[in-house]
């Protein structure tokens, strides 16, 4: 097959992949929301999409749908160029997704956030869905914490802290751009953000009083410390990561 993209393809070859067994298909749920000065407003959804083609090249026999490119931004909307949905509005379009691809067959149904605020209401969805379609599977990966503990770790090979790996337009998603789309990254404007704890109290306080409460550039992290090389390494790590736990939840 030349791509496992259902919006490269047509119906009639969608079909035919998934009476030939290409029965799961996976979702990444993006953001469109400010990363910092230096980073493009499309960054969580490009990471997702990018990420889960390699998860669904990974797991064989299955399709990647139309990545869902908005996601929860509240506490991002100081910022120009964000566009957040409410919790309600975007478990509605997981419903959505779900209810119009286990028509067509699918036997496996799997949403991947890259974004921080999707994960809660992804968790919230699946359940529901999953009671509502019990002869099929539907999951979601919503370990918010292992999905920032298997950063840290690869961050830690190369010798960056968590703090400056960062949670948001830190190392981490600065290296990730550089590597996928380093023409929309502006280099020059590249700072250190917010380097403190970032425990349950600044978190709390992160969702209650919005980004600027904690950093006033939108930044968790250090994005000079970053580079295209590792961009590279950590997409590639983290889709293997995610592909290890989809196999483990669906025991494909
Ligand atoms: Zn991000």
């Amino acid at each position: 097959m030349k791509t496992v993209r259902m919006e490269e393809m047509n119906w009639v070859d969608i079909k035919k992949a998934i009476n030939d067994g290409f029965k799961t298909v996976v979702i990444g749920v993006g953001s469109t929301e400010q990363h910092g000065p230096h980073l493009p407003t499309q960054t969580d959804a490009l990471i997702a999409d990018v990420m889960v083609n390699l998860i669904a090249k990974k797991l064989k026999n299955t399709l990647q749908a139309r990545t869902i490119s908005v996601g929860c931004s509240d506490h991002h909307l100081p910022f120009p160029g964000t566009i957040s949905l409410k919790k309600s509005t975007l478990k509605a379009i997981i419903h959505d997704y779900a209810e119009s691809l286990q028509k067509h067959g699918f036997e496996n149904i799997i949403f991947i956030p890259t974004h921080g605020g999707n994960f809660n209401p992804i968790k919230e969805a699946v359940e529901e869905l999953q009671e509502k379609y019990p002869e099929i599977k539907i999951y979601g990966f919503t370990d918010l914490m292992g999905f920032v503990a298997a950063h840290y770790k690869i961050a830690a090979d190369f010798n960056i802290t968590k703090e400056e790996a960062g949670a948001h337009a830190g190392e981490v998603e600065t290296s990730q751009i550089l590597a996928l789309a380093e023409n929309l990254v502006e280099k020059e404007r590249f700072q250190p953000g917010y380097l403190g704890v970032l425990g349950e109290e600044e978190i709390e306080m992160l969702f209650k009083k919005g980004m600027p409460s904690l950093t006033e550039i939108g930044v968790i992290g250090d994005p000079t410390k970053a580079s295209k090389k590792k961009g590279k390494v950590y997409i590639e790590k983290i889709a293997e990561f995610l592909t290890g736990e989809i196999e483990k939840q669906l025991l494909l």
